[in-house]
């Protein structure tokens, strides 16, 4: 198919300009198949998987329906439902760049903010009003904003509202709508419940689906680490020092193991914030700005925080935690490798638990999880009960056969992309110090062979001998 560029689908010069300005060069499939639909005034059920750039495949075409026009006060002309606070902000933050050279007003309401700044806004009249639901409802139950003159309803990340219960909201708040107007229905999954749920709200659809649903991108090198369960915090160090990591999503299942694994590896000099729905709003927002800024490398995140973000050119995930929703893999991992850039992704599994949740993940996403093993690993190494014991998966473009607990037989890593610790292998190159040369922390002096002092007990472990990424520490 030859590609097309943005004004063939029917945008004006400014919004390709705007495009081009960020750097985009064509669109992407489900932008290529959405916005000319959406130009013409038809209800949208889009589905593609998470980094493939939905938010444009909204908000350029609303963008240019919008242009003309005028909004009145309180009463915006358009709606973006969004079900975090993070992505709606992330969506209002796309819109302001796809706008940059159109005068559209725009309004954010999300939790945690102050009601007052929000009524300004919503007061002077927006032509665009990007909210959570629960904040929207508060606010309109307030009287301060009315929904009579909306004609672009989007409800973006529908999989995440339904997920999170926001169904109702979204259903007294489109109660609210005028029956007459374009509905844009978003979700990363297609479900037959989405299918079923998307009825209510949109109206003769064009229906675009772009990949089955719960697909990985190819762009995500996917890996799977065993070790034990006390094992995993050195696993993840090592994994943090022996690959090229730029910035990284660490995903946690539970929130209260999420302070835990920022305290153990700021104890170990790595720079770390944690992002979880028990933060306050601002802790939430400032991690997050930390975060996106490279101020600080690595988040340790919930599910319910970090599904749908998108940090840009995130290198890694790390998966502390196998999740235990075959879906929350997909999204997890749906972090890195977006808009077409290649990511890696390192599951650590522990328990039988594990074991059970990954045998739906490889289900879903229809294939196994190439597994390498900790051996390389100095720190890893030193915990015996490592599983499954016999399984190796080294080297690059080699391709051993191994043996995963789920009795999968996996590929080595391709080449030219193999985990960067091949290199490293002899577990003393890379470590993380505040400051190289004024570390006055122990270090082993293993023999070759000879396996280290457990690692929760250890302190630091490998010897400093190899370049520490600066970025990696404070
Ligand atoms: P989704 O909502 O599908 O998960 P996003 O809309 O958040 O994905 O987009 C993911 C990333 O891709 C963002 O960083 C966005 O800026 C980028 N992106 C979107 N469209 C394009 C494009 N046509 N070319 C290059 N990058 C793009
Ligand atoms: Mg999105």
């Amino acid at each position: 198919m030859v590609p097309v560029n943005f004004s063939e689908l029917g945008l004006c010069d400014e919004l390709s300009q705007a495009v081009a300005d960020l750097g985009y060069k064509e669109p992407t499939p489900i932008q290529e198949k959405s916005i000319p639909y959406v130009l013409m005034g038809r209800d949208i059920l889009g589905s593609a998987q998470t980094g493939t750039g939905k938010t444009a495949s909204f908000t350029l075409p609303m963008i240019e329906i919008l242009a003309s026009g005028r909004a009145k006060a309180r009463l915006p002309r358009s709606l973006i439902l969004a079900p975090t606070r993070e992505l709606a902000a992330q969506v209002a933050d796309s819109f302001e760049k796809f706008s940059t050279y159109h005068k559209l007003s725009m309004a954010l309401l999300i939790g945690g903010v102050s009601f007052a700044d929000q009524n300004v806004a919503l007061s002077k009249g927006v032509d665009v009003l990007i909210a959570t639901p629960g904040r929207l409802l508060d606010h309109f139950e307030r009287g301060k904003v009315l929904l009579t003159d909306v004609k672009v309803l989007v409800i973006d990340e529908a999989d995440r509202m339904l997920d999170m219960g926001f169904i109702p909201d979204v259903e007294r708040i489109v109660g609210l709508l005028p029956p007459l107007r374009q509905t844009l229905f978003f979700s990363a999954t297609l479900s037959d419940d989405i299918k079923k749920l998307s009825d209510k709200f949109v109206s003769n659809p064009k229906v675009i689906e772009v990949a089955p649903p719960a697909s990985t991108a190819d762009t995500v090198a996917q890996h799977l680490v065993w070790t034990s369960p006390k094992g995993k915090r050195a696993v993840l160090r090592n994994l943090l020092r022996s690959e090229d990591v730029r910035n990284a999503v660490i995903f946690c299942n539970r929130k209260r193991d999420i302070s835990t694994l920022v305290t153990s590896l700021k104890g170990h000099d790595f720079s770390a914030v944690a992002l979880h729905g028990d933060m306050t709003q601002s802790a939430r927002l400032d991690a997050l700005q930390k975060f996106r800024d490279g101020d600080v490398p690595l988040m340790i995140a919930s599910d319910v925080a970090a599904r749908g973000l998108d940090i840009v050119g995130l290198s890694h995930v790390f998966n502390f935690d196998v999740p235990g929703n075959a879906e929350d893999y997909v999204h997890r991992i749906g972090r890195t490798g977006r808009a077409g850039k290649s990511g890696r992704a390192f599951t650590i599994a522990a328990s039988e638990d594990d074991r059970k949740y990954l045998g739906s993940i490889e289900k879903l996403i229809g294939k196994p999880i190439p597994l390498i093993d900790a051996e390389n690993n100095a720190e890893a190494a030193s915990d015996s009960k490592a599983k499954p014991p016999a399984a190796k998966v080294r080297g690059r473009g080699r391709s051993s056969a191994a043996t995963s607990p789920a009795n999968n037989t996996v590929d080595a890593t391709p080449a030219g992309n193999a985990p960067a610790n091949e290199d490293k292998a002899d577990g003393n190159k890379v470590i993380a110090g505040r400051s190289r040369g004024s570390r006055s922390r122990k270090q082993h002096e293993n023999a070759p062979g000879e396996l280290p002092a457990p690692p929760e007990c250890s302190g630091d472990t490998l010897q400093d001998t190899g370049h520490v990424p600066a970025f990696l520490l404070r």
